[in-house]
C-alpha cells in the first residue's frame, strides 16, 4: 500500500496533531520537514527561529524514534524535494496543517498546490487554530474558535511507517542560510518537553501573577506564560493548552481568586492569538500593506534611516527604550506593553514606518508569528483604520513600570550609579553630576535623537489630521465588518484601555 507523506510546518509535535492522526488512519506515513533556504533568506528570518526549529526538530525526530519511525528532514526546493520523493514513492495523499505564514510561504502554498495538482496527489489541509480559512464573515468566527478549541485533543495515533526512499541529508548550518550568527544567549530552547514544563509552571505556580504583572518588564518574564514560542512552531498545541488552563480553573478553590483571574485572562489572550491571525488568514496583503489603504503615504516619503539606525542599536536616547532593545537582544523576547511602546516610540516620535521597523522586530522576537505580528504593528502605528492610535510615552511608561530603575540599569549596566532623578531623562543631567555617576549623555547613553513632546506632538498632528478626513472615515465600516471583533472578548482586544489610562493622549 502506498504510503501518505505527512509535511510538517509550523505543528511539530505528534500530540493533537490532525494531519498525522488523519494519515495514519490511511496506512503506513512518511514523515518529512523541508528546511527551505527561500523562507530563511527572508528579511523577517534569524538564526534565533532556525536555533530554536533544529531543537525542536531533533525531539520530534526522538518521539518519532521511539515509535520505530522517521523524521526526514530535507533542505532545498519544497516541490523539488516533492518530485525527488514522488519519483521513488508515487504517493497519493499529502496530510498537513493550514498555514497562516507570510508572503513566501503563502507563495510556496499556492506551488504546492499546483505541484499536487499536476501529480494527482490529494493534499489534505487541517485547521491548527481557530483560524478559518475563506471565513464569509466575522459574525460567527467567536463560535467557530470555541468550536475548535472545544474538541478533544487527540492521542499520539498508533503509527505504521514506510522505510524512507531517499538518503538522509544534514540540516545546513546557518551560516549556509545566509543567517546573521546572532543568537540571544538567554532565549528560550526549543521542543515539546520545554514546552509542557513552561507551560505546567504557568498553570500551577506563575499564574497568580498574571493580572497585575504582566504590564511591567521586570515582573512579566516570570507573570506571563512564555508559551509564545512554542505555541508559534507548534510544539504545543492551541487546544491542549486551553483545554489544560480550563482544568486547572475548574479545579481552582472558590477562594483563588487571583489565579482565576489571571487564567482567565490568559485565556482571553489565546482567543487574540487566532483573532489576530486570522486578520493575516483574510487579508494576506496586511504584511505589505497599511489595512487602511487612506493611510497610504502618511510615513513612506519621510523614511529616516539615522533614527531606525538608532533604534536597532539600543541608542535613543530614552533609557526605557533603549533597555528594551537590550532584553530583546540578549533574550529574544518582550512583553506586550513594552513591544507596544517600542513600535509607538517607532512611529510617532521617530515616524518611521511600520515595514521595515517591524522586519526588524520579526528577527528580534523568538516568538515571530506573522499573523500577531503584522496585525500589531499595524494597530500600533495607527494604520488600521479601526483602532484608535496608542501613543506610549516611554518616560512615562518607566515611572509606571520600572519606578526604582531595576530594569533601565539591569539591561543598561552603564546607567547603574545614576540616582533615580536623573535616570529616566539623563539629559538633562548636569556635566558635573555625569562626571560623578560615571556617565557620558551623548557617549554612554545616547543624547535623544528628537524633542520627545514636540516630535510627538507633530506626529498626532498629522495622523489625527487624517483620522478626521470623511474618505478615512468612510473606509472604516468596511474594515470593521471584515477584521473587527464581535463578543464578549471585544472590550478587551483594544489593549485593555482600562488599566492604560492616560495614554490614549500625551500622557505628558
Ligand atoms: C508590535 C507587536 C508585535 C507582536 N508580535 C508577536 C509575534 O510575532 N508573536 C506572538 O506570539 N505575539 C506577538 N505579539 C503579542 C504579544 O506581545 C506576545 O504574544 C506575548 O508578549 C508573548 O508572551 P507570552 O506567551 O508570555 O504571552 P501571554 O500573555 O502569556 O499570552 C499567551 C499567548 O496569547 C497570545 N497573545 C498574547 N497577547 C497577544 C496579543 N496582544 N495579540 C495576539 N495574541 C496574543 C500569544 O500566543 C501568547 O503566547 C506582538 C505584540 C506587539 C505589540
Amino acid at each position: 500500500m502506498a504510503p501518505s507523506l505527512v509535511w510538517f510546518k509550523r505543528d511539530l509535535r505528534l500530540h493533537d496533531h490532525a494531519a498525522l492522526t488523519q494519515a495514519a488512519a490511511m496506512g503506513p506515513v512518511l514523515c518529512l520537514y523541508v528546511i527551505e533556504p527561500e523562507v530563511w533568506a527572508a528579511d523577517d528570518a534569524a538564526n534565533q527561529h532556525y536555533q530554536f526549529l533544529l531543537e525542536s526538530l531533533a525531539e520530534l525526530a526522538v518521539a518519532l524514534q521511539r515509535r520505530g519511525g522517521h523524521l526526514h528532514v530535507a533542505s532545498g526546493d519544497l516541490t523539488a524535494i516533492l518530485s525527488d520523493l514522488y519519483a521513488q514513492v508515487p504517493f497519493a495523499h499529502l496530510y498537513s496543517h493550514e498555514e497562516t505564514g507570510n508572503g513566501v510561504t503563502y507563495r510556496r502554498d499556492q506551488a504546492v498546490a499546483c505541484w499536487c495538482g499536476e501529480h494527482g496527489v490529494a493534499w489534505h489541509e487541517t485547521p491548527q487554530f481557530g483560524v478559518v480559512r475563506r471565513l464569509s464573515g466575522r459574525d460567527k468566527w467567536q463560535r467557530k474558535w470555541e468550536e475548535h478549541v472545544r474538541l478533544p485533543c487527540l492521542p499520539v495515533p498508533h503509527l505504521e511507517f514506510s522505510a524512507w526512499p531517499l538518503p538522509q541529508s544534514r540540516a545546513p548550518v546557518s551560516e549556509q542560510l545566509g543567517l546573521d550568527p546572532h543568537d540571544p544567549p538567554q532565549r528560550q530552547r526549543g521542543g515539546r518537553r520545554q514546552g509542557i514544563a513552561v507551560l505546567q509552571s504557568f498553570l500551577f505556580d506563575r499564574s497568580g501573577q498574571y493580572r497585575g504583572g504582566i504590564s511591567s518588564p521586570l515582573s512579566a518574564p516570570t507573570a506571563c506564560s512564555r508559551l509564545s514560542p512554542y505555541l508559534a512552531l507548534g510544539a504545543l498545541s492551541l487546544r491542549e493548552i486551553v483545554h489544560a488552563t480550563r482544568k486547572q480553573l475548574a479545579a481552582l478553590p472558590a477562594d483563588a481568586s487571583r489565579r482565576k483571574a489571571g487564567l482567565t485572562g490568559f485565556t482571553s489572550r489565546l482567543y487574540w492569538h487566532c483573532h489576530f491571525i486570522q486578520k493575516l488568514e483574510s487579508e494576506p496583503e496586511l504584511e505589505f500593506r497599511n489595512l487602511h489603504q487612506g493611510y497610504d503615504g502618511l510615513r513612506e516619503n519621510d523614511w529616516n534611516q539615522r533614527h531606525f539606525d538608532a533604534l536597532m542599536a539600543g541608542r535613543t536616547g530614552w533609557p526605557l527604550v533603549d533597555a528594551c532593545v537590550e532584553m530583546l537582544r540578549q533574550t529574544g523576547w518582550l512583553n506586550f506593553r513594552m513591544r507596544a511602546m517600542l513600535v509607538s516610540v517607532a512611529a510617532y516620535p521617530l515616524w518611521l514606518h511600520w515595514r521595515p521597523v517591524g522586519l526588524w522586530l520579526a528577527r528580534q522576537f523568538l516568538d515571530y508569528e506573522p499573523g500577531i505580528h503584522w496585525s500589531q504593528m499595524q494597530m500600533q502605528s495607527g494604520t488600521t483604520g479601526i483602532n484608535v492610535p496608542r501613543i506610549y510615552n516611554p518616560i512615562k511608561q518607566a515611572h509606571d513600570h520600572d519606578p526604582h530603575g531595576h530594569f533601565v540599569r539591569r539591561w543598561l549596566p552603564a546607567m547603574r550609579k545614576v540616582p533615580d532623578a536623573w535616570l529616566f531623562e539623563p539629559w538633562r543631567m548636569p556635566a558635573d553630576l555625569q562626571a560623578r555617576y560615571g556617565v557620558v549623555v551623548g557617549e554612554d547613553i545616547a543624547m535623544p535623537l528628537v524633542d520627545l513632546e514636540l516630535a510627538t506632538r507633530q506626529a498626532k498632528e498629522k495622523l489625527f489630521g487624517l483620522r478626521k478626513l470623511p474618505e478615512i472615515r468612510a473606509g472604516q465600516a468596511a474594515i470593521v465588518e471584515k477584521h473587527g471583533s464581535r463578543g464578549r472578548h471585544r472590550d478587551r482586544l483594544s489593549n485593555a484601555p482600562a488599566v492604560d489610562s492616560g495614554q490614549l493622549t500625551l500622557g505628558f
